[in-house]
């Protein structure tokens, strides 16, 4: 029986029922791409969203929620605590992380998909050694250049990735970025490939540590389809999940 929500006049209203809407999105760019749409995994963006959001999107489906503040995801870390505990989620650091934030980061995430740096990394991977413990983490990439994102350059980030995956306590998983912020599809695009490109030069290397850094987080609610057709494997969305956020005040 078609839902009421079927209908363009009717958008999905629920956090459930958008969040099947954004699985439907991806399972059919993927197929356009020629893909598996297993291939492309959902990463939840919770910024702004409390932990009862949070729980919802989990009971709809989300295995992975992404943090992009340590202070938020240190905020919400007892509400969820049962569900990271029980497997239901994963959770991984998504924004900027400074040094001297990490054990707080890793109290509750299993992955840093935000790493841009030597000293980032190795603070990360001596405190993971020191527990015996392995932190999935990934290489941010800045691919459009634009000065307010994050993430090393494209031209040092084959190096970096080499360095980071030699640590121990680490597991090099891949690459993160985050597109340009731009109407122009195709340079949104050259972006999302260029990411792509690093990824198989650095899988290519042999380089110790680099075998399994096969996972290319890309495409956010404005972008995924494009993102998908250039390999991603993980798309990270809020918006299209939990509606507009309110502004940032
Ligand atoms: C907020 C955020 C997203 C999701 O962005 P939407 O446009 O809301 O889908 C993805 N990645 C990062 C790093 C974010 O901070």
């Amino acid at each position: 029986m078609p839902s009421p929500h079927d209908t363009p006049l009717d958008p999905p209203r629920t956090i459930a029922d958008r969040y099947a809407a954004v699985r439907a999105r991806i399972d059919a760019a993927a197929l356009a791409a020629g893909r598996a749409p297993t291939d492309v995994q959902l990463l939840v963006a919770t910024k702004t969203q409390d932990a009862a959001a949070v729980r919802e999107v989990v009971a709809a489906g989300a295995t992975l929620i992404g943090e992009n503040r340590v202070q938020e995801l240190v905020a919400k870390a007892p509400d969820l605590a049962d569900l990271v505990a029980d497997g239901s989620v994963r959770v991984h650091m998504i924004g900027h992380l400074q040094r001297n934030k990490v054990n707080q980061v890793l109290a509750t995430a299993s992955g840093v998909e935000s790493v841009d740096s030597l000293a980032l990394a190795e603070a990360l991977a001596s405190r993971c050694a020191r527990e015996g413990r392995t932190l999935d983490v990934m290489v941010q990439v800045n691919v459009s250049g634009e000065e307010s994102k994050a993430g090393v350059g494209p031209d040092g980030a084959a190096h970096l990735s080499r360095q980071v995956a030699a640590l121990e306590g680490l597991r090099l998983t891949g690459f993160m970025t985050i597109g340009a912020n731009s109407p122009d599809t195709a340079l949104v695009r050259a972006g999302f490939e260029r990411l792509r490109r690093i990824r198989d030069e650095v899988l290519a290397s042999g380089a110790p540590g680099t075998g399994e850094a096969r996972e290319l987080s890309m495409g956010m609610s404005g972008d995924l389809e494009a993102a998908i057709a250039e390999g991603a494997t993980v798309v990270r969305v809020g918006t299209a999940v939990f509606g507009a956020r309110p502004p940032v005040g």
